[in-house]
């Protein structure tokens, strides 16, 4: 017989199955499907083959390699909004009761400009903020910046930061210089306005264009304060003295020719809303604001934690999630927020929406997340195809859960767990 058609030389030729390993835990959160109690996650050739019963899976796989956790398992965090930038900078104190949203302004562009932090400061702590992002068990970071990202941004290898350069102008003279800048800036660098307020129409749908021809995310504030609401719908307000003390007062608002009622509304007559579109905070707005959000497939991140430092508010969330709004978490910046940690921002959630279930605030930490920066099909949930990069975290809390509905609330209501280990195959 020829060894051509030795049938034992196909099977010595044949190209070896993939190593599989299988993870076991007590408990597993796949996000995109019920919790397993006794669960598992088979892994080859870095993504995930299957999850499902540590019973069922054992049977499957007899050959895959096995390692025992202990506590859950889960996808890795997003953090939506960050700005990673401002971490060297000093806590601001939150702004007294009779504060305006311009007066927090004011003492953050006062320490911006009169901190004398030099650059490698800066630099250095952003890499230490990353680095204390990813020990805590985030994944993905959308960062926000006034200044180009450098490759510090690159590490640590299992956190991947997608940076906006932030762009803002609120005037016709302002307008002219950011437009030039915006025709000069090379392709890889992505742009994004920074707020309603700050930022001409002019230069809002410039960078729209141009996000949507490189196929970029453009991410703004939106609706954060009610002083904004006011500056839209009358030009008056506090805004309108904080642009006029800084001499970019031009009548800019309200817009001629826009009869906005509301900071989306604003949005939607400027052709802005589309699923390229993520709106930050989404505080103050309506209803129907809420239902043209999700109309237009456009994605939410909440900051619980900044809203409540800032006491602007808090975001209608029951109100989203019935219009089949996933937002996504973020903790904006040091100078807003007590801490930049999402198992705080995911407890303040609870605190503030008693009746939104944990496994629905869980979901926006990971799966919200994951969406809002076009990541849904690598990350945010633990299903076959998604890449094997998850969380296996642990604490005393957890491990006195009995079922799915105690699981979750620790996760959600317990803080940081003591334990945070990655998982990282391929
Ligand atoms: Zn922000």
């Amino acid at each position: 017989m020829p060894s051509s058609l030795d049938p034992f030389s196909l099977i010595k030729n044949a190209p070896p199955s993939p190593a599989v390993s299988l993870y076991l835990a007590p408990w597993v959160v796949p996000i995109s499907s019920p919790v397993i109690h006794d669960g598992a996650v088979a892994i080859a050739n870095g993504r995930i083959l299957a999850v499902g019963g540590s019973a069922t899976l054992r049977a499957q796989f007899t050959e895959a390699r096995r390692l025992r956790c202990q506590g859950v398992l889960l996808p890795g965090l997003v953090n939506a909004h960050i700005h990673l930038e401002l971490s060297a900078y000093p806590h601001i104190a939150p702004p007294a009761p009779d504060d305006t949203f311009c007066d927090w302004i004011r003492s953050l562009l006062h320490v911006r400009q009169e901190g004398g932090i030099i650059p490698e400061a800066i630099a250095g702590a952003a890499q230490q903020m990353l680095q204390q992002q990813h020990d805590s068990g985030v994944l993905l970071l959308l960062d926000i910046g006034n200044i180009p990202p450098s490759p510090l941004e690159t590490k640590p290898p299992s956190a991947e930061v997608t940076f906006l350069l932030e762009l803002l102008g609120p005037n016709a003279k302002a307008e002219e210089l950011i437009l030039a800048r915006i025709a000069s800036l090379p392709d890889s660098v992505a742009a994004t306005p920074h707020a309603l307020y700050s930022t001409t129409p002019g230069i809002m749908s410039a960078l729209k264009q141009r996000a949507d021809r490189l196929h970029h995310i453009l991410s703004l504030h939106v609706a954060e304060s009610a002083d904004e609401i006011e500056l839209l719908r009358s030009g008056q307000g506090c805004f309108r003295s904080f642009l006029a003390e800084r001499g970019a007062w031009e009548d800019t608002f309200p817009p001629p020719g826009i009869d906005s009622h509301g900071a989306v509304e604003y949005l939607e007559r400027l052709g802005l809303l589309d699923a390229g579109l993520l709106c930050v905070h989404c505080v103050q707005v309506s209803e129907k604001e809420v239902q043209m959000l999700a109309a237009h497939g456009c994605k939410v991140c909440l900051c619980p934690g900044s809203n409540r430092f800032l006491g602007v508010g808090v975001a209608p969330l029951e109100q989203m999630l019935h219009h089949q709004l996933l937002p996504a978490l973020g903790t904006d910046s040091i100078t807003s927020n007590e801490a930049l940690d999402l198992w705080r921002e995911m407890r303040i959630l609870r605190e503030d929406h008693p009746g939104v279930s944990s496994a629905e605030i869980m979901a926006m930490a990971t799966l919200g997340g994951a969406a809002a920066l076009g990541r849904e099909q690598d990350f945010g949930t633990l299903a076959p195809g998604r890449k094997a990069i998850f969380l296996n975290v642990d604490s005393p809390l957890l491990q006195g859960v009995r079922n799915e509905e105690q699981l979750l609330d620790a996760l959600t209501g317990g803080g940081c767990p003591s334990t945070i280990r990655w998982i990282v195959e391929g």
